[in-house]
């Protein structure tokens, strides 16, 4: 499956490209990556050995501006994978409006069975094999899959020291006393949260009536869990890789996270000091939670896990892409035909990009935004683009994922020909 994510990736922007109107050099200026960089990570290991990781970073396009996208830590990461996700930042930037292009890095590793230290030594290594690429005005990495604050802190750290120089905004994501911005924590799942909202709103939907399930309780699933269940939403089902809990009832989502960050496991169990109660549950795995009778279906874990054999099962009318690539395009038909709306990911998570673009905003000016500020700006950024990617669907009768990447293509259409191609110069 991995391997087939990135040719997954070029089918959708070869299929919705073509209601996109562009020309097909501008297609064509999609299908390949600008550079990948492929390289051995030596660290230092705590028995005094020298393990080799491999590393990725690709730079996918950068029509619209240095290239930004995460960097993932996870035994999966591949450079088919790394490419595709690359890929989706570009489109996804052009969704929203942000003046970047889309890049990607990844790590093929189990962060978990590595020691704080040794976890640092690879964060530093992984900079230092990437500085020659990696800058604030070339390409800009963040946090993704296994990777969070502290590790955009070490990396921007390397990076400074190899540049003999403060370079803040050569990485966002990072801890808010390093120049991290207010509301980075949240923004992926608070994006999210607005476009729920906005389709709530939309579909005259009752929150107190709607049952959502969320698959992956990172940083994207657990922020959209708490913001739902804030609003009134119930969420009935949550899971992580070692499997998921289901209550028709609903969770507490904060003391299933609290219980995630005592024992590393989602359970339902809710402790108050140190007396804790197991509260009524079924115990699931992350297959059932796709078929579960939801209103809203949240995948917010890995790529590829909504495909042609599984999709007849899924019975939410509503699916919100947090995670990237959680639906292989062979599904998209059936999902469609079934009458059921994908918010596609590159407009349900670009929340966390968003914020990241004002991080490094506020680094190149040395500003600092009040949350309040970040809260407003996010909101305006998603709102606007949910509602021209909506209009464009209903317009057109086209899925929300189509019409997402129409008008992003169109975007990065109006750059490529602003330099001129056949059109211009054959005549
Ligand atoms: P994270 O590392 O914070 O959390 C990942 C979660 O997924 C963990 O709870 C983990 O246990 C769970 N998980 C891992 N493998 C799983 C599996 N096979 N089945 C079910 N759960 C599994 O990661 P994150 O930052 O929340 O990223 C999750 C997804 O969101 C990824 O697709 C990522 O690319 C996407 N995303 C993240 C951001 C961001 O700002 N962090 C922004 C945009 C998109």
């Amino acid at each position: 499956m991995a391997d087939n994510v990135f040719k997954d990736a070029l089918i959708r922007v070869r299929d919705y490209g073509k209601s996109a109107g562009v020309s097909d050099e501008v297609i064509d200026s999609l299908m390949h990556a600008n550079s990948i960089l492929k390289a051995a990570l030596p660290v230092r290991m705590d028995d005094g050995s020298t393990r080799y990781f491999t590393g990725y970073r690709c730079r996918y396009n950068s029509t619209l501006g240095p290239t930004k996208g995460g960097v993932r830590f996870h035994p999966g990461v591949n450079m088919a994978e790394v490419q595709a996700l690359a890929l989706w930042m570009t489109i996804k930037c052009a969704v929203v409006g942000l003046p970047f292009g889309g890049g990607k890095g990844g790590v093929v590793v189990d962060p978990k069975a590595l020691s704080p230290m040794e976890l640092e030594r690879l964060s530093r290594a992984y900079m230092r094999a990437m500085a020659d690429v990696i800058g604030p005005h070339t390409d800009i990495p963040a946090p993704d899959v296994y990777t969070n604050a502290r590790i955009m802190g070490w990396m921007m750290d390397e990076y400074e020291a190899i540049k003999r120089t403060k370079s803040p905004a050569v990485i966002t994501g990072k801890p808010v006393r390093l120049g991290g911005s207010l509301g980075r924590d949240d923004a992926t799942g608070r994006g999210a949260y607005l476009c729920i909202t906005e389709l709530a709103k939309r579909q005259k939907l009752d929150p107190g009536k709607t049952t959502v399930a969320v698959q992956g309780f990172g940083n994207g699933g657990y922020h959209v869990a708490r913001l739902l269940q804030d609003a009134g939403y119930r969420i009935v089902a949550i899971s992580d890789s070692k499997g998921g809990i289901y209550s028709p009832e609903g969770f507490d989502v904060a003391s299933i996270y609290e219980e995630k960050q005592r024992s590393r496991r989602v359970r339902a169990v809710y402790c108050e000091q140190s007396v804790c109660e197991i509260v009524e549950h079924e115990t699931i795995s992350n297959e059932d939670l796709l078929r579960l009778d939801v209103d809203f279906l949240i995948p917010a874990a890995l790529e590829g896990v909504i495909t042609e054999e599984n999709v007849a099962a899924i019975r939410a009318p509503y699916v919100v892409e947090v995670a990237n690539g959680p639906i292989m395009s062979g599904a998209d038909s059936t999902l469609e035909n079934n009458g059921v709306v994908v918010v596609p990911d590159v407009l349900a998570n670009a929340g966390g990009v968003t914020v990241s673009y004002f991080e490094w905003v506020q680094n190149l000016q040395g500003f600092k935004w009040p949350l309040e500020e970040v809260h407003a700006r996010l909101q305006a950024i998603m709102v606007t683009a949910f509602g021209e990617i909506w209009d464009l669907a209903t317009e057109q009768k086209l899925s929300m994922r189509n019409a997402a990447y129409v008008l992003a293509i169109q975007r990065i259409g109006e750059a490529v020909e602003a330099h001129g191609t056949r059109d211009y110069f054959g005549n």
